[in-house]
């Protein structure tokens, strides 16, 4: 290492040497400020003036055995937190973002076959970040509390999507085209059992997942309509729309079993039976 400087630069694993300790152990190595790494390397193996400090024992302690010296070779530069050395997009975005504990209803929300606007929208709502009325008077905005698609409750996150009655009155028809005879309930609820409920990589798992995340979209759809348009569609035109986009989704994905289950479910919501293999 022809260039580098012992403790300023960036050559060990950990990083530049002046960041992991502290000034005053600078002095602990025995050589000048710009010493450079090739000054302590002879022979092929380390040489460091004083080896028997503690801070040189730390420094060696973190060096793998497989980073061999050698003062008399070029320096090059590496991307080190990629495993090849070279830039890779995947592991520069891994190294700069923050990721953080995986939430329990990741896959219902994220999945290969979805569609992007309303899985974002579906996320929004999971984070507890879409303005609905109830958030923005919290923010001090003198706004009518009503629901704006039943007119009977204040409008929040728990009643609009399952426990109000319009979007109830959709969601027993989804729920009946999956075979599944419950009451919907206050959206805490509603997603954890959605979360149970589409587990896997069936057929019917992804096709609960793309409806799910389509009926919330359609219902804040209908809300943002409502509020800011003065228009207003009744629930059974909401619901054809879900089916509608549903089905155009859908009829992009292949690779499925041809199975009793899987043709009624294309069925119950009139999709091609094309989806399905042979
Ligand atoms: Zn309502």
């Amino acid at each position: 290492m022809k260039v580098k400087r012992i403790w300023f630069d960036n050559w060990h694993p950990s990083g530049p040497l002046y960041k992991l300790f502290s000034n005053r152990a600078f002095a602990n190595l025995g050589t000048s400020s710009s010493a450079k790494v090739s000054s302590v390397i002879r022979d092929g193996d380390w040489n460091w003036p004083r080896p028997g400090s503690s801070l040189i024992h730390q420094i060696q302690r973190l060096i793998p055995s497989t980073m061999q010296p050698h003062g008399d070779t070029e320096d090059e530069v590496i991307w080190s937190i990629s495993p090849t050395d070279h830039y890779n997009t995947k592991y520069t975005w891994e190294a700069l973002r923050h990721r953080g504990r995986k939430v329990q209803w990741a896959a219902l929300v994220w999945f290969s076959r979805s569609v992007s606007k309303w899985s974002f929208i579906l996320w929004l709502a999971c984070l507890r970040r879409l303005a609905t009325k109830e958030r923005l008077r919290k923010w001090g905005m003198v706004i009518d509390p009503g629901c704006v698609l039943s007119s009977q409750r204040h409008e929040t996150l728990q009643h609009l999507f399952f426990a109000c009655s319009y979007s109830r009155s959709i969601w027993q028809v989804v729920l009946h085209r999956f075979q599944v005879q419950r009451t919907p309930d206050e959206w805490d609820n509603e997603l954890m059992w959605a979360v149970d409920h589409c587990r896997g990589k069936s057929f019917k798992a992804f096709l609960f997942k793309l409806v799910f995340a389509a009926g919330v979209y359609h219902l804040w759809l209908e809300r943002n309509t409502r509020v800011f348009c003065g228009q207003h569609r009744g629930a059974d035109i909401v619901l054809a729309s879900i089916g509608d986009n549903v089905r155009l989704r859908v009829c992009t994905w292949e690779h499925f079993p041809n199975s009793l289950e899987n043709q009624s479910l294309c069925r119950c919501w009139n999709i091609s039976s094309k989806v399905l293999g042979a």
